[in-house]
């Protein structure tokens, strides 16, 4: 159990309406503390009374909150408070309002109630550490989001391994290190909230680039071992506080100047780590200050690819067998083969596979919504540049660190250094046909749901050519729904279609895969330049290490 935080010579009084006996009492002392038999955080006032009586009013912080009402004045709530002291005195007070000797005791008291509140981590390196956030009442998070998605969300991210993951991605982590290392004067006497701080690591860039002080929120177990990070890097760790609990309940003592956050996942909203970012600016940002990024896009652009089609489509063929141990499989092949075309596919390909120029959707961080980001609705609106089989829509993103001193973009598009975010592809179950220079419309609608993912509405349409276009332009349009909490992570070889026997057919669960000669591999140089398969190779292996697998098991 860490040790009790102590103020002295703090004078409070009851401001709620069942008032107890005590007004503006002087020169107590509070002590924050854990009770070791309840396992309860609680605040406990102490101040002299009559000879040898010492009254001591107890706050359960579990249920409670803090308030700033000035420099040095603040406000403690909670349901129900009981004074136990040495006299019998009891009340059931609900608001006391502290005030503190200094605005720098004001600040650390604050700081203590939330540590204490939310079980969180002691400033001291090597300490055990408090677990267990108790919130009072449900918070926008808890509103919008299933507790069982969360609670596996959060176990994660609290593991180290996937926090090395993206760690290791250098695109990424190279990119925020130089954005942040060129825009020093954003940051050198900041205030500084990491928002959703993982490993700690944006924390120490931002306490490395000068920051006065940098507010550390990490709703997972990660926050312990962001504490110890931070505790080992003694130069930066007087300047970081960090504080575990989720960026929609903490309290922080001061408004910042910048905010510093790695909310994007897979097409930039999946996770729906960004409504906490924009809820973060709402809470804890000044009025004019930063974001780092600033603002994100999501690139859209019709691709073919008839590998990749081919691949998806093999994969429910399995259920057209029609002797499977005696057993007629068909009647299930058509819920299979629209199942797989419900992933959508996470890997990196060649921009050539594009059929025409990408279109944008722009996210502004610093002014948006929360709820705008609840239901997106985007047109598109292409011209083919080549005449093929269209089968349907690649997506990707990247977002703008905009500095005072330099403008830096983090890409994840094809043909640029492939992230462990790779690209995302929609595939159509049934494809269209185009002819260069035909226009493709049609929209990708968006819809969050409490699994802290989308379900995605993609439809796609292309004036058909030949008779039917002459006679006044019929219409081929195709449509998909996606769930993209469930993605096909694409990142081996694909396996080209391969007409098998019937024989072969018949057993395929016999057969291993990969061992025998009936499913070729092929190594995939279709997507790159000859004599690039070593290449390819390497690459392949470090995307498998790099995959922000978000498929919870
Ligand atoms: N900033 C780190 C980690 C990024 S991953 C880095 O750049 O390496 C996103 C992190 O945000 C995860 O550790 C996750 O647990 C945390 N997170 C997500 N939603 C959060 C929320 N609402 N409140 C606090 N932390 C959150």
């Amino acid at each position: 159990m860490a040790s009790p935080d102590l103020f002295h010579d703090v004078s409070f009084s009851h401001v709620s309406a069942a008032a107890s006996p005590a007004e503006d009492t002087a020169g107590a002392t509070a002590v924050f503390g854990g009770d070791a038999s309840s396992g309860c955080p609680r605040l406990s006032l102490v101040w002299p009374g009559e000879p040898r009586a010492k009254h001591t009013l107890e706050m359960d912080l579990s249920d409670a909150q803090v308030f700033k009402l000035g420099p040095t004045e603040l406000l403690c709530v909670n349901g129900e408070s009981e004074a136990t002291d040495a006299v019998e005195e009891k009340s059931y007070s609900r608001a006391i309002k502290v005030v503190l000797r200094t605005e720098a005791e004001s600040k650390a008291f604050y700081l203590a109630f939330q540590r204490w509140k939310h079980g969180v981590i002691s400033g001291k390196a090597g300490e055990p550490l408090e677990n267990g956030v108790i919130i009072a009442s449900k918070s926008k998070f808890d509103t919008k989001i299933e507790a069982s998605s969360a609670k596996m969300y959060f176990h994660y991210y609290g593991q180290l391994l996937h926090q090395q993951n993206m760690l290791q991605d250098f695109v990424r982590t190279g990119t925020y290190y130089a954005a942040v290392m060129e825009n020093r004067s954003d940051f050198e006497g900041r205030v500084v909230v990491d928002v959703g701080a993982g490993s700690g690591i944006l924390s120490l860039f931002a306490a490395q680039a000068g920051a006065r002080h940098v507010y550390a929120v990490e709703a997972s177990e990660m926050a312990e071992h962001a504490q110890r990070l931070i505790s080992g890097n003694p130069s930066l760790r007087q300047r970081i506080t960090v504080i575990k609990g989720k960026v929609e309940e903490v309290e922080l003592p001061e408004k910042a100047d910048i905010l510093i956050s790695e909310p994007m996942g897979t097409l930039l909203v999946n996770e729906r780590m960004l409504e906490s970012y924009v809820i973060a600016r709402d809470r804890f940002l000044a009025p004019d200050g930063k974001m780092f990024p600033t603002t994100g896009r999501i690139h859209m652009a019709p691709f073919s690819d008839e590998y990749l089609y081919v691949e998806m489509a093999n994969k429910a063929l399995f259920w057209q067998q029609h002797n499977f141990f005696g057993v007629d499989l068909t009647p299930l092949h058509d819920s299979a083969f629209q199942g797989y075309f419900s992933q959508p596919v996470v890997d990196a390909f060649d921009p050539r596979l594009l059929v025409s120029p990408p279109t944008y959707h722009t996210l502004d961080f610093t002014s948006m919504k929360e709820e705008e980001l609840y239901e997106m609705d985007i047109p598109l609106n292409f011209v083919a540049s080549v005449g093929t089989r269209v089968h349907g829509l690649a997506c990707w993103f990247d977002v703008l660190f905009n500095g005072s001193m330099v403008q830096r973009w983090l890409s994840t598009a094809p043909g640029s250094p492939t992230t462990h975010w790779y690209q995302l592809r929609c595939v159509l179950s049934q494809p269209l046909y185009v002819m260069a220079g035909q226009e493709i419309t049609g929209r990708l609608h968006l819809v969050a749901h409490s699994a802290q993912s989308y379900t995605i509405y993609l439809t796609m349409s292309a004036k058909m050519w030949g008779e039917g276009a002459e006679q006044g332009g019929i219409l081929q349009t195709s449509t998909a729904k996606l769930e993209l909490k469930e993605p096909y992570y694409r990142l081996s070889q694909p396996q080209p279609y391969v007409v098998q026997d019937q024989q072969q057919q018949q057993l395929p669960s016999l057969q291993p895969q990969g061992s025998g000669q009936q499913i070729a591999r092929k190594p995939v140089a279709f997507l790159l330049p000859a004599n690039n398969s070593d290449l390819y190779n390497r690459e392949a292996q470090r995307q498998r290490r790099l995959t922000r697998t978000m498929t919870m098991p």
